[in-house]
Formats: structure tokens, sequence, C-alpha cells
């Protein structure tokens, strides 16, 4: 059984011609999928009541319940969205200056372990399907009209790459939500064979790579996965993924008071981002996280140190705000915090 955000617009017509019916029967079901946003087949009022019968058999709507939500005082908005199985993922909004943004997630809990991250400190309980991940943005556009996705939410993007792909293309698609692949962006960790299936899809979405060290001891520390995708093989990938599609990356790098805050690691930084030929720098403070109370916030100094140092050394750098603090914060909080009641958290009954 397929699900009715899981098909592409261009399937819906070999769908149809398949079981005998007309293809103009296609663009009544993109116009009340993605132009009146139904969220139930009865309300597809252009299609024959048999035919709609037929869809709720074949097609059935997705299941996601808004399970918690938070607002921050900055406006961001952030929900808690629960699938039919009980699993549950966050879905984070934020607006700002003419953006109306999504950050939203592509796995319930997350393998990669960053020591610095709430989803990771859960483990992976498991994938997100496409059409779950289309059911987080159609929760997030009844709050407004959403401008811009992140994929920076629960969860590796290319470690559930096919379900994701699906997902943004039949987001992006113009007969779909039709949101530019320009106002997509994909968050990786790293994982490396990712790079060279994304540029082949040949579709513009923007790429950010999480970072966080400039050197291999210290990296294979925070991010397990530079154990098996250590830098030279991660700027390797960046060098041809730039190559090959002339669009630009950009790194992420957190900054953790006392661990990857010295100058010394922004002058490493900015030599290793150099080797990237199309290569900005986003430097965010970090989000505190109940799980390593030792992991602090760097002060303002030393944003504006670690931003002088890339700056002079010709690296285009930006410094990021974290919005959202008092919705529960950045990266998977909100889902912890609710924990109680969400039967899939496995390994979190200890905070
Ligand atoms: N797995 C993907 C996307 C999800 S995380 C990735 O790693 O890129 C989105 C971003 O938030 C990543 O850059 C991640 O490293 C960062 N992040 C996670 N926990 C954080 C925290 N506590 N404070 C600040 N940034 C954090």
């Amino acid at each position: 059984m397929k699900r009715a955000w899981s098909i592409l617009p261009d399937e819906w017509k070999p769908i149809l011609k398949e079981r005998g019916l007309r293809p103009f029967r296609a663009d009544q079901i993109l116009q009340s999928l993605y132009r009146d946003y139904i969220r139930d087949w009865d309300a597809a009022t252009t299609l024959p009541k048999d035919f709609r019968e037929t869809l709720k058999v074949e097609f059935p709507f997705t299941q996601c319940e808004t399970l918690a939500t938070s607002e921050s005082s900055d406006g961001t908005r952030k929900l808690l969205l629960g699938f039919e199985d009980g699993g549950s993922v966050e879905t984070v909004l934020i607006p700002a200056a003419g953006r109306f943004t999504q950050c939203i997630s592509t796995q319930i809990g997350c393998a990669m372990g960053c020591a610095f991250c709430a989803s990771g400190s859960q483990g992976l309980v498991r994938s997100l399907s496409s059409d779950e991940i289309v059911a987080e943005y159609m929760a997030g556009r009844t709050f407004g009209d959403i401008t811009n996705i992140v994929v920076m939410g629960m969860g590796e993007p290319f470690a559930n790459y096919d379900e994701t792909m699906r997902a943004l293309k039949l987001i992006n698609a113009g007969k779909g939500p039709n949101l530019g692949a320009r106002h997509i962006t994909i968050s990786t960790c790293g994982v490396v064979p990712g790079f060279a299936k994304l540029a082949a899809e040949g579709i513009q979405f923007e790429l950010s790579v999480s970072l966080h060290a400039p050197n291999d001891a210290l990296r294979s520390q925070l991010m397990p996965v530079n154990k098996r995708w250590p830098l030279d093989e991660l700027l390797a990938a960046c060098v041809a993924y730039t190559r090959a599609t002339k669009r630009i990356i950009t790194f992420e790098y957190t900054v953790i008071q006392g661990i990857n805050d010295s100058r010394e690691c922004a002058e490493e930084l900015a030599r290793q981002v150099r080797r990237v030929p199309m290569a900005k720098v986003n430097l965010i403070p970090l989000s505190p996280v109940s799980h390593r109370p030792d992991f602090k916030t760097p002060d303002e100094r030393t944003m504006l140190m670690f931003l002088d140092v890339l700056m002079k050394r010709g690296v285009q750098t930006m410094l990021r705000r974290s919005r959202g603090k008092d919705a529960d914060a950045a990266c998977g909080q909100l889902r912890i915090r609710h924990g109680e009641n969400a039967t899939d958290l496995k390994h979190d009954r200890k905070s």
C-alpha cells in the first residue's frame, strides 16, 4: 500500500493508466493534494465518489498527530509529531524577516552519535518514510507559507537517502508544493557516499556539511562518523561535489567552549575549508544539551575571535544565532522533555 504523500506528481498519470482511469484525473488529484491541501480523500470533491473510495484504500493519508508544541519568545515554534506506530519526531518553524523556515527531521532518533547532539544521545529508532517527511511539511504549513526548508532536524539525511530525496523532490515539484530547490538545504554529518548521489540528482538543493572540528583527532571524538569517513575523504567528496555541481558548500561549525574554540582550531579550520574551492562557514554557538552538562556555550568574544580568524584568512563566514532557546531549544530536546509519553524512547529513561 502506497501513501498519497509518497507519490511524486509525475507518477500519478501512469498509476491511473494502469487502472484504466483517464489522465485528467491526475491533475484533479494534484490540485486537491497541493493546492487545496486536503488531508482526507472525501475532501477531493472534484473526484467521483467511487474513485475517492478507491483512493482511500489504495493511497491513504499518513497519520501524523501533533503531540506537543512549544513556542519561544522569538516566535520559533516547535512541534512534536507522532506517527501511527507511536514514533515521534520534532519539526521547528522559524520566522525571520521575509522568511518562514521549517527545520525537518528524517529519522526517529539518529545512529550517528555526535557527542553534543540530543538526537544522537537517543540512538536510532527508525528512518522516516517519504510520506512521513512530507507529513511534517504539511503540519508545518498549517502555520503559514513555508519559504525555506532546512533538513537539520533529527536524523542523518544521507543515512536515509532515498526516502529523504523522494520527499524533497515531491515538495520541490512544480505540480506539488513547488518549493524552490535553492530554498531547501540538506545538512549531513559527512556520510560520504551521499555527496556523489546528490550531485548526480542534478537538482539545485543547497548542501551543508557539519564539520565542528578541524582535525581528525578532535572530530573523531565529537563525531564518530569521522572514524568511518575521515576529514581527507570528506573534504575530497566536498571538492568533487562543488566541481560537479558548481554549487557552494556551507560548513557548519558548532563552537563548544574549551573543546573546539581555540585560535589554533580557527586557524586549522580556515586551512581545511580553503581546500574546497566554493565553501563558506556558519559558526553556531552550542545549544546546551542535558546529557552533556560539561559542554558549554562559548561567550561572544570567542565567537568573534573565531569569526575574525576565518575572515582574515579569506573564508566567507557567518555568525548564526541559535533560535528558539526557550522552546526546548534546538536539536531533539522537546522529544526528550516529552519522553514520558513517547513510547519509542529507548535510551532516554535515565535522563
Ligand atoms: N545529521 C545532520 C542534520 C541534523 S543536525 C547533520 O549532522 O548535519 C543539524 C545541525 O545541528 C548539525 O550541524 C548538528 O551538528 C547541529 N547540532 C546538533 N546538536 C547541536 C547543539 N547541541 N548545538 C548546536 N548545534 C547542534
